[in-house]
């Protein structure tokens, strides 16, 4: 199916933007697109692509043993709420993508590379020992 949408890296946030901006246009939705709305239907699918995950356990990057059709349901739940930041966004007159990238910034400051890696080290020699001396003995 064709929609006129770039494909994968090539979306620009700028361009789902417009298109959200158009459709709720189209529709005369704008004056339902208050920014308490729009973060409210956002919640909402927070909670639709929680459910995809909820009584599975941990689950595997890429999720390998998840079926096409759940795949395509969490491609459809992540995209709702995606959309809804985006639409959110706009209407509070925040640049999401500018936005972003600050606090990608930010987060560079706050979280130092190698002062987060000492930290994560120290944190798994501390799991692997802590592992170890929960370990059973077995007697014979
Ligand atoms: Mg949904």
């Amino acid at each position: 199916m064709t929609t006129g949408v770039p494909e994968g890296d090539s979306v620009s946030l700028g361009k789902l933007k417009q298109m959200m901006a158009d459709f709720a246009k189209e529709r005369d939705w704008d004056q339902y697109h208050t920014p308490r709305n729009l973060l409210l239907a956002m919640v909402g699918e927070v909670g639709e692509l929680s459910e995809i995950f909820q009584w599975k356990g941990e689950v595997k990057r890429g999720v390998p043993d998840w079926k096409e059709e759940e795949k395509i349901h969490l491609g459809e739940e992540l995209s709702d709420v995606l959309l809804y930041l985006v639409r959110l966004s706009d209407i509070c007159g925040v640049d999401l993508g500018k936005a972003a990238l600050r606090k990608v910034e930010l987060n560079a400051i706050k979280y130092p590379a190698k002062a987060s890696k000492e930290v994560t080290n120290k944190e798994n020699e501390i799991e692997n020992s802590s592992t170890a001396n929960n370990g059973t003995i077995e007697e014979n």
